[in-house]
Parts: structure tokens; C-alpha cells; sequence
């Protein structure tokens, strides 16, 4: 399924300019997050532009047919001093007016007051916008939020109204949405005790030693000895799964080789272990 995204405005048209921002920035910024959202969910994309050049609507429309884009989606950003989200379909209805529902649906559920779906005829019958009418597939045009408004602008998220405009257009299409990659959440494994290697460590002036602490709970540093010699940097979930890590520096003055031990505790068992810095 192929998705055409139009970034409004550019180069030499801002578009609407307000409280320090211009349009045309905001829409490119969408536009870069949304085409990271449709290729994760399996859509080939095309856009209008990547960077900050002015393009003329009639071309915006003539290379989105040329492409063959099943849909067409362009990005905006209202003025004129009201509130809210509202997303542009063709008079004709169909499948333009149900995407445009499916998108400004997802936009308000980011907070923005709902100005619905809408549809406008020119003077000669047809569709009043430029882009929706000299498209051949079903085409739509976001306004998100008004850049004149506080209210609008503080809700500003390029990478939120992204996420809404692609998961508008995947419940429109049927296409599931897949949320980005997360941030990997680490887990103390269930154990009980404390499992620490108490085996005297060497080390350098500067260097930073990884002490593995095999316990279920945070354990604490509960005593350092040589507090001149060794310096307890972080204690941290294992990334492997394996209970905690404890980075532990050698501090200098040298060359005089001088000892230090820390004791951690964890489930009411303190265990010690020992630094040799030179
Ligand atoms: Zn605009």
C-alpha cells in the first residue's frame, strides 16, 4: 500500500507563522516522523519533500498520480485564532471523507479540541483545495491544531500527531499499527540471598571496575572503606538479567598501591569485597 505524505509549505512559503514557529517547519517535522511510522507498519512511502524547498500544489497533486500513491495525505497547521484539529476530505465523500474521519478521530485523542472532517466546493463545483482535487486517489489534508494558539501549540508533538495520523490511516486501511520499539525494560531475576564475587580486585588509578551483585532487590552500599581510594560511581539494573551492577573507580593519587573494600547488602545479607588501586 502505498502512501503519499505532502509536507505543507516550504522554502520560500512558510505558510502560517506564529509565537516563533513556522509552518512549514512543523509540517516537515511531521513528515519526517510519519514516513519512520508507515514504513514500520509495512507502507512504501513518498513525499512531497524532505527538506525546506518550495513546491506549487499543481505538482504536489501531478507527482503523487505519477507515483500511483493509493492514498494522499498532506500535513498542516491552522491560524487564525481558533482551537483545534479538523481534517479535510473531498466533497464526493468516500474513501477521502472515511480516512480524514479515521485521522482526525486519532488527532483529537491527542488532546486537540475536535473541529471535525470537512469539505469545501469551489466556484467551478469541484473541490475547493488544489491538492485534494487535482489528486486521483483519495486525498486528505490534517490541520494540526492552530499555531496561533497557546492551548494548540502546547500540545505540539511532531512525533504524537505522527502516531495519530498513521494509526488514522492503518485503521482506515486494515493495516495493524506497530508501536516503535521501546526502550528495553530490565528485571532483577527472583532470587533470594546475595551472590557477590568477594574476590580482591586490581586495579588502576582512573580505572572502573563492574562488580555483579546477584540479588533480587537494589542492593545497598551499606559501608566504604577508603573513601580516598575507591569511589562507588552507580548501582544499576544488569541489562542480562542478572541481578545488579555496581561500578566501582579507582581513584587516584599514584603510584602507592592502597586498598579499599565497599559492603553491599541485599535480602539482610551484606557481603564485602576489596579493591587493590596502583
Ligand atoms: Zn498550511
Amino acid at each position: 500500500m502505498k502512501i503519499r505524505i505532502d509536507e505543507g509549505h516550504g522554502g520560500a512559503q512558510p505558510g502560517a507563522c506564529a509565537q516563533g514557529y513556522k509552518e512549514k517547519d512543523l509540517t516537515l517535522q511531521i513528515g519526517n516522523a510519519l514516513a519512520a511510522e508507515l514504513t514500520r507498519c509495512g507502507f512504501a512511502v513518498n513525499r512531497t519533500r524532505t527538506t525546506d524547498v518550495d513546491i506549487g500544489l499543481s505538482t504536489r497533486a501531478s507527482r503523487a498520480n505519477q507515483w500511483g500513491a493509493d492514498y494522499f495525505v498532506s500535513i498542516h497547521l491552522n491560524a487564525g485564532g481558533g482551537q483545534g484539529a479538523e481534517t479535510w476530505c473531498s466533497i464526493t465523500g468516500g474513501q477521502s471523507k472515511t480516512l480524514a474521519q479515521c485521522i482526525n478521530t486519532q488527532l483529537v485523542g491527542l488532546g486537540y479540541k475536535d473541529r471535525g472532517v470537512k469539505s469545501r466546493k469551489g466556484s467551478d463545483g469541484r473541490d475547493y483545495l488544489a491538492v485534494i482535487r487535482e489528486t486521483n486517489m483519495p486525498a486528505v489534508l490534517a490541520e494540526v491544531g492552530f499555531i496561533d494558539s497557546a492551548v494548540d501549540m502546547a500540545l505540539f508533538d511532531a512525533g504524537k500527531a505522527a502516531a495519530a495520523i498513521a494509526k488514522g490511516i492503518c485503521n482506515h486501511t486494515g493495516i495493524a499499527y506497530k508501536q516503535a520499539a521501546t526502550v528495553p525494560q530490565y528485571t532483577a531475576p527472583a532470587i533470594t540471598g546475595l551472590t557477590l564475587d568477594t574476590r580482591s580486585k586490581d586495579m588502576a588509578t582512573g580505572d572502573k571496575y563492574t562488580l555483579l551483585a546477584k540479588c533480587k532487590d537494589k542492593p545497598v552500599i551499606s559501608d566504604i572503606v577508603g573513601r580516598d581510594v575507591i569511589k562507588v560511581l552507580r548501582v544499576y539494573l544488569d541489562p542480562k538479567g542478572r541481578g545488579w551492577l555496581i561500578d566501582v573507580e579507582g581513584l587516584p593519587p599514584e603510584p602507592v598501591a592502597r586498598h579499599g573494600h565497599i559492603k553491599v547488602t541485599a535480602d539482610g545479607v551484606t557481603q564485602q569485597c576489596n579493591f587493590n588501586v596502583k
